[in-house]
C-alpha cells in the first residue's frame, strides 16, 4: 500500500538522524552544529577543502549515508561536497577531473554501495566536470578507525595502484567523505602522482579537527 508522505509523518513522525529527538530528520539544533562553512587543511602540500566539521553528530550523518542509504544524510553529504568542490575551483581557478577515493573492498562488501563514487559521479554530472576512477586497491588493509596517525600510514603504505593509467598528464582533485589524519588523501595523492596525475586539492565533506 503506498501512503502519503503527510500520512506517513503522523503515522511515523520522523525522528532527527542525530540526537533522535522526534519532529524532522535533523533537527534545528543539530543542524547548526553541521553548518556548511569553509575550513581548509594540508597533506603535504595539498590543500583539502571541506565543510562540515567532524564530530558526533556528523559522524552519525556519515553513518546514516554510507550504512543505511538515508536519503536526507545522502543530501546533507552531497551539499557539503558541492561547496568544498566550487570552493577549491573558485580558489585555484581550474577546471579538474575528479578522482573519488574508492572504499576498500571490506568496507564494499559490508554496504553494498560504493559511497563516494556515487556521490561524486552525481556531482560530476551536476557541475559539468570530467570524473574517472581509476584507483584500485591492491591488498587488504585493516579497519583504520582505532589506529593512531602513524599506524594509518603504515596500514596503507603501498595499498592502492592506479588502474586505468592515462595518455597524458591531468590535473585532479581527489574526493572522499571526511579526513581525519589524511593518511588515506596522502597515499591516495603519492599513487596518482606515481602514475602521472597532478593533484591539486582534495575536497571532502567533513573534517576532523585538528587533523591527528
Ligand atoms: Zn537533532
Amino acid at each position: 500500500m503506498k501512503i502519503s508522505n503527510g500520512l506517513r509523518d503522523l503515522i511515523f513522525p520522523p525522528r532527527c538522524l542525530c540526537c533522535s529527538s522526534l519532529g524532522k530528520e535533523i533537527c534545528d539544533a543539530c543542524s547548526l552544529e553541521l553548518q556548511i562553512l569553509q575550513y581548509r587543511t594540508y597533506v603535504g602540500n595539498v590543500p583539502v577543502f571541506s565543510s562540515i566539521k567532524y564530530g558526533s553528530k556528523a559522524g552519525r550523518i556519515l553513518l546514516a549515508a554510507k550504512e543505511d542509504g538515508v536519503r536526507r544524510a545522502d543530501e546533507l553529504m552531497t551539499d557539503a561536497l558541492v561547496d568544498s568542490l566550487r570552493t577549491a575551483i573558485k580558489t585555484l581557478r581550474i577546471h579538474p577531473t575528479l578522482i573519488p577515493i574508492p572504499h576498500s573492498k571490506r568496507a564494499l562488501r559490508k554496504r553494498g554501495r560504493n559511497f563516494v563514487a556515487e556521490i561524486a559521479g552525481q556531482i560530476a554530472a551536476q557541475e559539468n566536470l570530467p570524473i574517472r576512477q581509476v584507483i584500485g586497491h591492491n591488498r587488504k588493509v585493516r579497519d583504520q578507525s582505532q589506529l593512531d596517525a602513524h599506524s594509518r600510514i603504515g596500514n596503507l603504505s603501498g595499498s592502492m595502484s592506479v588502474v586505468r593509467p592515462l595518455a597524458r598528464p591531468c590535473e585532479v582533485f581527489l574526493i572522499d567523505d571526511l579526513i581525519t589524519t589524511g593518511a588515506t588523501i596522502g597515499e591516495a595523492v603519492r599513487t596518482l602522482e606515481i602514475g602521472g596525475f597532478r593533484v591539486l586539492a582534495a575536497v571532502t565533506a567533513f573534517v576532523a579537527l585538528p587533523l591527528r
